[in-house]
Formats: C-alpha cells, structure tokens, sequence
C-alpha cells in the first residue's frame, strides 16, 4: 500500500469515528476473516441488573442478599455493582465482612455476620466442594433465557441461586448482520457461563462461542481461532482483554472501555457502538481494493 492511500484511508475512518493507531492495521484487517468479540461491555452493555433470587430452604431471602451484598461491597466487577445496588434499593444495612477474597474467573468469599460466604460461578462451588443439588437445574434454566447464574454458599451449604441480565447493546444485532454479510465468521468469547453465553449467541446469531475463559485464556482462545479459521480481529474493552487485543492480528478497543485495553490494540472505536467495527474494516477493504 502507498503511504498516500493508507493516510487516506486512516483520515476516513477517523471521520468514522475510528482511529488507526497504526496505518498497517488498515491492510492486516483486509486480511481478517473471522471477527472475535468479548461479551461483558463490548456485545453488551456490561451493566448487568439483579433480576432473580431463589433462596433454598431454610435460608431467608433478604437475609441472603444482605450478606451477599455486604462481599460484593469490596468487589469491583459488574455483577458486584448490580447486587449492592438491588441491596440498596431494598433499604438493606449491610454488615461488615471479613478475610474478603476475590477469586478471579470463579467469584468472591469472605465472612459476614460469623459466617463463611461464597458467591460466584458453579465452579466455585465445585470447587469448594459446595453439592449443588437441585440449583444446578435452577442455574442452567436462567443461563438458557440468556441470564447469568451465581450460586451461594453460606457454611458449605447452597443457600441460593441468583441471576444477572445484562443487556444487549443497541447496534449489537446490526453490526453482527452488516459482519456477516461481509462473508466474516463471528465468535464470541467470554468468561461466563456457557449456557448463557450460547443463549445470547443464538439470539445474535453469533457463529462460534468460546465460554467460560479463565482470565488468562483469552490468549489462546485466539490462537486456536486463528488456527481454526485464518486471521482475526478481537473486539474488547475490559483489562482481562489486553493480552488477547495484542496477540490478535488486529486488536479493536472500545473507546469508552479501560485504558489498559486502549493501549494494547490497533484500533479504538471513539464511541461504544459496534457500528464501528464494520466502518473500520469497509475502510481498510476500500482502501486495499483502491491499491490492487
Ligand atoms: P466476565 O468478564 O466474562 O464476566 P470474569 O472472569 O470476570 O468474566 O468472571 C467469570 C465468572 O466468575 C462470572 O461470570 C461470575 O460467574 C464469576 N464472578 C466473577 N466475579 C464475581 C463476583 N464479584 N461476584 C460473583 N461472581 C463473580
Ligand atoms: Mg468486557
């Protein structure tokens, strides 16, 4: 490509709200045949709401949220925020909470009111040895409208299942559409429950679905879609999406997402819309054929 037609290029999808922060990225996306997107905040709007909360027996609800909130408190992730909020909203006063722990990927821990807490993922309870029973069915059915299960332990025994809904940005469905009509593959990656992250890919019409990443795997789930099915773009915004924005052949960040994410890809979008992503890449196919 001449210097000429990339600094063309690169003015255009700035007028696009797109920045290139480096003009190869505008030929290494003409190349990208599959389009990789994080879940939380780049699909979605990344701020989820408490929407269920079944308390098994023998365990009153209020009392369960309070102590849940009450952990959630020191936690920094959205599904934290979408609990306390809930707490606050029901007036609850949540008590102090010791030797808090957050377990990345898996969920939180911590002691309230003189007891042990866990609220997270249903590998958390496995892996606290924590017997789901009949919450698992409850779990998998909220993961099946596209919720978030989170299971509690409190003592070592299942004392609810919860569920969070985050919403689907508005632009997602189009700029899925608009991907495949440019004959893209689109997957998904995700730390979250796979029965959830396959419900809201069914509903997006989302192609490949890589569920339940470790912090840390996003890496190689690039990698392997790499190998899988050529060169490809990754769109996140979130810290843990870093390291998997600078190993993709083009890392996309969301503008309105952290900085860590910002700094490691090739392109920012100026807004949260995914509009951006199919401008970026009708830019950089324009701006190739334009060379050939
Ligand atoms: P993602 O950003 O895709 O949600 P994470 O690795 O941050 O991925 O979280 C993976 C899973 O771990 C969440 O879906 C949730 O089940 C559990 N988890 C993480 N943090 C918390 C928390 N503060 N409270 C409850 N569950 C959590
Ligand atoms: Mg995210």
């Amino acid at each position: 490509a001449t210097p000429t037609s990339i600094m063309v290029g690169t003015g255009r999808a700035a007028e696009l709200g797109v920045l290139f922060r480096q003009g190869d990225a505008l030929q290494s996306l003409h190349d990208v045949r599959t389009v990789a997107l994080d879940k939380t905040g780049t699909l979605t709007e990344g701020r989820p709401e408490l929407t269920d909360m079944i308390a098994s027996d023998g365990f009153a609800q209020t009392e369960v949220l309070q102590s849940v909130a009450a952990l959630e408190a020191s936690s920094e992730h959205p599904i934290a925020q979408a609990i306390v909020r809930k707490a606050r909203l029901e007036g609850l006063e949540l008590p102090d909470v010791a030797e808090f722990q957050s377990i990345t990927g898996y969920g939180i821990s911590g002691r309230v009111n003189g007891k042990t807490v866990l609220v997270g993922a249903d590998r958390l309870m496995t892996r606290e040895s924590v017997a789901l029973d009949t919450a698992k069915t409850t779990g998998d059915a909220l993961g099946h409208e596209g919720k978030t299960p989170l299971y509690v332990a409190i003592d070592g025994q299942l004392a609810a299942v919860i569920a969070v809904s985050d919403p689907i940005k508005q632009g997602t469905p189009e700029a899925i559409s608009a991907l495949h009509e440019l004959g893209l593959t689109v997957a998904m990656i995700t730390g979250d429950n796979k029965g959830t992250a396959d419900a809201i890919a069914r509903r997006l019409g989302i192609d490949t679905v890589v569920a339940e990443v470790l912090p840390d795997g996003k890496v190689s789930a690039i990698e392997q879609l790499a190998q899988e099915a050529g060169p490809i773009a990754f769109v996140g915004d979130g810290i843990n999406d870093a390291p998997a924005l600078a190993r993709a052949d083009v890392g996309i960040a969301i503008g309105t997402g952290t900085d860590v994410a910002i700094e490691a890809a090739d392109v920012v979008l100026m807004s949260g819309d995914l509009a951006g992503v199919v401008n970026a890449i009708n830019v950089s196919q324009r701006t190739m054929t334009n060379i050939r």
